[in-house]
């Protein structure tokens, strides 16, 4: 029997989900989700796909190992369990790669110290990572376990975008350059245009729009990225849910010497208490359009903030590319809010984009063209799946040795 299942985990800091897949047809067989771990009130939701229904499990959840020891409980429950034959590898998420990490990795110690090195470069996701890396290796040894990065998609720009313009040897010294994130949605989304446009990646010409809590922009030019709007973490660029995106670094001089904030009050005023929360109290794109619609000025100037931003992004990366086939919109807001598509476009027919409004106000499940026929660049939704991407990267990895 060839072994033809991936299970993926993306281990955040007090969360894990995951998702069991096959991947003869990339069927899932279970998705879930393990929540507020290390609180009294920590939540297993499991869901098999092949029946049974949802079932959950509530009460305090320690530490990431009881975590995954409880979901490989509930797959075993399905006899989809971790020590099943048929199970090939895990793949997990992994925030940050750094510089190196061009491809999915199979994890050894090389690899995990690795990860750990780039803990000052993601603090937030790197640890959580790697927790949820070694405790899949204590489960099951014997199992390739696979990193895939979300930074080693944007590891293709040229020094002249991944570069910021400060002292060479102090930035090196510090690893200080620009990483981009949300990398597994950008290569799968971008893939998944060409597709929709019924050519090679190596033959288009992208911007993706990668619109969800967090949110970025890329540009990928035959199937490689040549910008990205993250940086050196993923505060940089686009307005956000909760993060600021681009600002003036003196802002925080300014803050720090003139408003006598902590660098710790600043990191988390730009990180949790900025984007559209900070400007209007809502990150929640559908109450935001309510807010809009109920003639709510703050929730407008919110939005506006929001487009104008992303209408820059788009800009800057036609001329980037020069040329374009599509402009892409992906993730939570990015595939249901039609009026930030509507509006992000607006205005730039002399760049040949424009949506058609009935396609755009149409809701639909698969990748979607939104532009005009006679349009000169596609504009389209395409869901984005993070998890198939990192499961198929996976499999492509290790498959043939199951
Ligand atoms: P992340 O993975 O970054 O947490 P998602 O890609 O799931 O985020 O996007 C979540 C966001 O998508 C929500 O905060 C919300 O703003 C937006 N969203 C989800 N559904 C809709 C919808 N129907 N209309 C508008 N915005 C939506």
């Amino acid at each position: 029997m060839t072994a033809t299942r991936v299970l993926v985990l993306n281990s955040g800091s007090s969360s894990v989900k995951y998702q069991l897949l096959d991947m003869r047809d990339r069927s899932r067989l279970a998705v879930g989700l393990v929540e507020r771990i290390g609180e009294e009130t920590s939540r297993l939701k499991h869901t098999p796909l092949l029946g049974g229904g949802t079932r959950e499990r509530t009460g305090r959840i320690p530490d990431h190992e009881s975590a995954l020891k409880a979901v490989a409980e509930e797959l075993d429950r399905d006899g989809l369990g971790l020590d099943s034959p048929e199970l090939v590898a895990i793949g997990h998420r992994v925030v940050h790669g750094g510089q190196f990490f061009t491809e999915p990795t199979v994890v050894d110690d090389a690899v995990l110290a690795e990860i750990k090195r780039l803990i000052p470069v993601a603090p937030l996701h790197n640890p959580a990572n790697l927790t949820g890396i070694r405790t899949a290796m204590s489960l099951r040894p014997d199992l390739p376990q696979v990193a895939v990065f979300d930074t080693a998609f944007h590891t293709t720009m040229p020094e002249s975008a991944a570069r910021y313009a400060i002292d060479v040897k102090t930035a090196d010294e510090h690893r200080v350059r620009r990483y981009g994130f949300h990398g597994t949605s950008h290569a799968f989304v971008s893939r998944a245009a060409a597709k929709l446009l019924g050519r090679a990646p190596e033959d288009v010409n992208v911007i993706v729009l990668h619109l969800g809590n967090g949110a970025s922009a890329s540009a990928v030019r035959g199937g490689k990225c040549v910008d990205t709007s993250m940086g050196l973490t993923p505060l940089e660029g686009l307005v956000m849910g909760t993060r600021s995106g681009d600002l003036d670094p003196a802002v925080i001089f300014h803050l720090a010497r003139v408003g006598g904030l902590s660098m710790d009050e600043i990191d988390t005023l730009l990180n949790k208490r900025s984007g559209l929360v900070g400007l209007c109290g809502d990150n929640d794109m559908r109450e935001i359009r309510r807010r809009v619609d109920d003639g709510d000025e703050q929730a407008r100037l919110a939005f506006d903030i929001y487009i104008h931003r992303l209408k820059k992004y788009i800009g800057a990366y036609y001329a980037v590319l020069g040329r374009v086939d599509a402009v892409v919109f992906t993730a939570g807001v990015g595939e249901n809010a039609a009026p930030v598509r509507e509006a992000a476009v607006a205005g730039l027919e002399g760049l040949g984009l424009a949506v058609d409004p009935a396609l755009n106000a149409e809701r639909g499940d698969g990748a979607r063209l939104i532009s005009p026929a006679d349009a000169r660049v596609a504009v389209a939704v395409v869901p984005t799946d993070e998890e198939l991407e990192i499961a198929t990267q996976t499999y492509a990895l290790v498959g043939k040795s199951g």
